[in-house]
């Protein structure tokens, strides 16, 4: 089964078929460095994340490019405010990025371009343009003639008639169209520039990413994705000025889109005071919760951010860690293997095995469907579920459980989950644990031996009490958590 995925272009789902076989190519845009990232930021971060660690799990060579737009108004005038230069604020962003995205376990890009780093690519795209007839320069500022490229409008779904009455008709003397949008900006005072045909200044937004992606990924490169706030203009620009250039090729294929946050039902916005970085967040949370919260929900849903929900996560996530661990304490014990072939062990192991392998199967139907991550964490909880009834039963064995524990931890790791990493105070805690529950045998077995059984089974009775069974075996005593 081939997997599928929705395109914007085709409103529709589509079975996926790359460029060429077993290779995906993938441009997401990133984002503007004049500040830490925000939460809707880290969704489009993360959703991209996961489709790309879901492509390389199912056999693909993945190509991840992501840049960050490191030149900019917002970055201009935050950096004025500050009174700083503007190249060095967007550098301290690019680096405090880094640490955000790790802290959400968000791989590094197998490229991560600079706008700044990429300043005569898009000189020399906007110069193909101009000679096509498609760009036209006006005393230094170097627009897009919308009105000469036919398909403008086609991913957004909309004429040109319809956007010139929906939209906020700027006034602006030197546009031939009110749509029309600036390729090249004349620079001014006191504004970063770099030397151009056309005068000094600075590029426009969306040529960075025509020009980056055609760059590292060439023309027909397979995902292009983003945030959903970015299909119109952005990306419809990104199609006019890539596709004007490219005689009739097609910029990329599928188009993907997250949905976008709200905060307690409203729009996350800066005006209604609503807005939250990932850094203040993860005050509050860890990485991986923020994380297991933002995959909880399809990334074409909308999704809703409060308190309540990332504790929620927090829960799910610990039932998760919960089952491994329990497997791994029951493990570590040294318990008896038999590796014999599916139908022909004991029952609770065929049922083990076969549960896991049917979850596994709901996992991968799951996200082959438009990477449907949320319909993915029930079958993580599905495996979770069946470890733990597993691991009540009687003579438990290895083999099965060593398999599930396996394929459970791999699963959520495609998901960028490491259910197995305990921090350093948990596996701290869990070795002193250990230390005081030998010590706790060894004074039961003391109070045996002298006839105290009152004792011994105030030991064990208060033990099971707060969930830890004392089992007296021929080779001595054992302990578990049930
Ligand atoms: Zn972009």
């Amino acid at each position: 089964m081939a997997i599928r995925l929705y395109n914007t272009m085709t409103r529709g789902k589509e079975d996926f078929i790359p460029r060429e076989p077993g290779k995906v190519a993938i441009y997401a845009c990133g984002p503007t460095t004049y500040n830490f990232f925000h939460l809707g930021n880290a969704r489009m971060l993360v959703v991209f994340d996961m489709v790309r660690r879901y492509l390389k799990y199912r056999g693909y060579q993945v190509t991840y490019v992501q840049n960050f737009t490191d030149v900019d108004d917002k970055i201009i005038n935050r950096a004025a405010e500050e009174g700083c230069d503007p190249m060095e604020l967007a550098q301290r962003y690019i680096d405090e990025y880094y640490k955000d995205a790790a802290a959400l376990n968000i791989l590094k890009a197998d490229v991560h371009p600079k706008a700044t780093e990429h300043i005569q690519d898009m000189i020399a795209l906007i110069e193909e343009l101009e000679k096509k007839g498609l760009a036209y320069n006006v005393d230094g500022d170097v627009y897009f003639a919308v009105e000469q490229f036919p398909g403008y409008g086609k991913l957004s779904g909309r004429t040109l008639e319809d956007m010139q009455a929906g939209a906020r008709v700027e006034v602006n003397e030197k546009k031939q169209n009110p749509l029309d949008f600036a390729l090249w900006k004349k620079a001014k005072e006191g504004e970063p520039f770099w030397e151009s045909p056309w005068g000094r200044g600075r590029p426009g937004w969306h040529i960075e990413c025509s020009a980056m992606s055609l760059k590292y990924l060439g023309p027909g490169f397979d995902i292009h994705g983003g945030g959903g706030d970015l299909v119109f203009p952005h990306h419809e620009n990104e199609i006019a000025q890539a596709e004007g250039c490219l005689d009739g090729q097609e910029f990329a294929k599928y188009w993907v889109h997250n949905a976008f946050i709200t905060v307690n039902q409203e729009k996350m916005s800066k005006s209604l005071g609503n807005f939250f970085l990932v850094r203040e967040v993860l005050e509050k949370f860890p990485g991986e919760v923020i994380r297991f919260y933002l995959l909880g929900t399809h990334y074409r849903s909308p999704l809703d951010f409060d308190h309540d929900k990332l504790v929620m996560a927090a829960k799910g996530l610990e039932r998760l860690k919960n089952s491994v661990r329990l497997a791994k304490e029951a493990l570590a014990k040294g318990l008896p293997t038999t590796d014999r072939p599916l139908g022909s062990l004991p029952q609770a192991e065929e049922e083990l095995l076969k549960a896991v392998s049917a979850a596994k199967g709901d996992f991968i139907e799951a996200m082959d469907d438009d990477f449907n991550s949320a319909q993915a964490y029930a079958a993580l909880f599905e495996i979770a579920k069946n470890i733990n009834t597993y691991l009540t039963g009687e003579n438990n064995q290895a083999y099965a459980l060593t398999e599930a524990v396996a394929i459970l931890e791999e699963l959520a790791g495609v998901l960028g989950f490491n259910l197995g990493a305990e921090n350093e105070a948990q596996s701290e805690m869990t070795e002193k644990l250990s230390q005081v529950m030998d010590l706790v045998l060894e004074i039961r077995v003391k109070a045996r031996q002298q006839k105290d059984w009152a004792t011994a089974d105030l030991i064990r009775d208060k033990m099971k009490e707060i969930g830890i069974t004392i089992e007296d075996t021929p080779e001595g005593s054992r302990w578990y958590f049930k």
